[in-house]
């Protein structure tokens, strides 16, 4: 059986050497006589597993004692509600629009107070990072989403948020690249995308400030980060395949080098996308140079029909999950960690071939 070239932007490709371990352990996990899946998660065996997978995710991130780490359910999508309920004190908080996901996160954010837009990318339809100005500090927080997944942008330089905690949903860009901790208060994300299968959450928060004061009386007692982590994200039954997965992809990137050599993995690879887009006559890139995805690369022809065509092609050539998302149309590629490069070269092979036989249809340059 062959593993095609998977550019699926989530859930997405994942190593082959975690998904074979998983698989040679999934009837017995370690001599326990039984799956990870069938074994309590009040167990020694699985509190060592999620200790494992926090341990060994505290030390990519460079996490010290001053922050929390939990495992939730929901995706990144439960955490948009969390967000407010945890931290909207004063009921006053900042939202930059620069995507779908930062959008939902805003309207998200209104329910529970109010949700100021500080900036927005819409009306160009999100193919930039959009500027921000002096942020008011007395804001409870500033929520970015960092890497745009569906429209392929992505801070390259967070926000001055002075003395504003920074909260950050970082699902598509989570393990891709080294992060500055100092400069956050609270990263989220859905592990679906670089960090394991779909049903696992990572949210890491910086103790003082979610210990600073209480979450809201209506947020629900599972959405507490504070109780979670009293009880080690384990209030109610956590995802434990989801968790143990995880972990092994935590392992496998710090056995890689960790995040700095993601990020060199991920650049080399990027780059070869977007130098062949960037001398193409015909596939035309859809990010603004400065805001480009180390992810999720975004491109089109001129034409949406050629733009099927591509897509129904590439398919033959075992290079599945490139169309784009309907709100951008075209084409995406998401390169993330387990991508390997072979097959980003195949997809560059793949449209240059294309490229030959469709040039009465190249754009103007
Ligand atoms: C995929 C994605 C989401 C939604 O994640 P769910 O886990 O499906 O809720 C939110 N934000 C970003 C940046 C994403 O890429």
């Amino acid at each position: 059986m062959a593993r095609v070239y998977n550019f699926s932007a989530g859930p997405s490709c994942l190593p082959e050497e975690v998904l074979r371990q998983a698989a040679s352990e999934i009837l017995d996990y370690q001599g326990c006589g039984m799956s990870i899946m069938e074994m309590s998660h009040r167990s020694p065996t699985f509190q060592h597993i999620i200790d494992d997978a926090e341990a060994t995710l505290r030390r990519l991130l460079g996490l010290d004692d001053g922050w929390d780490v939990l495992f939730l359910q929901g995706g990144a999508t439960l955490e948009f509600a969390a967000v407010p309920l945890n931290l909207m004190r004063t009921r006053r908080a900042g939202y930059v629009v620069s995507g779908n996901f930062s959008k939902k996160a805003w309207q998200e954010g209104g329910k529970y107070g109010h949700a100021e837009l500080l900036a927005s990318s819409e009306d160009v339809n999100f193919s930039r990072i959009p500027e921000v100005g002096a942020i008011d500090q007395t804001l409870d927080y500033v929520h970015i989403c960092q890497n745009n997944t569906i429209f392929g942008t992505m801070w390259h330089s967070l926000p001055a948020c002075g003395s504003v905690p920074l909260v950050a949903d970082v699902s598509s860009c989570f393990l891709s690249m080294p992060f500055d901790m100092s400069r956050y208060a609270v990263i989220y994300a859905g592990a679906q995308k670089n960090a394991g299968p779909a049903g696992t959450t990572v949210v890491c928060f910086r103790k003082d400030l979610v210990n600073d004061g209480p979450a809201l009386s209506v947020c629900p007692t599972y959405l507490n980060w504070q109780l979670q982590a009293t009880k080690d994200s384990m209030y109610n039954t956590p995802n434990c395949w989801g968790i143990y997965m995880s972990g092994q992809v935590f392992h496998w990137v710090e056995d890689l080098g960790g995040l700095k050599a993601m990020k060199e993995r991920n650049e080399e690879k990027v780059k070869l996308l977007y130098d062949y887009l960037d001398q193409s006559r015909l596939f035309q890139p859809t990010a603004e140079l400065p805001s480009r995805s180390i992810a999720n690369v975004t491109f089109r022809t001129p034409n949406p029909s050629l733009d099927a065509v591509f897509v129904e092609g590439a398919k033959k050539r075992g290079i599945c999950g490139v169309k784009g998302h309907r709100l951008v149309g075209g084409m995406r590629a998401s390169c993330y960690n387990a991508v390997p490069k072979q097959a980003v070269e195949a997809l560059v092979s793949y449209m240059s071939d294309f490229e030959s036989t469709h040039q009465q249809q190249t754009r103007s340059l």
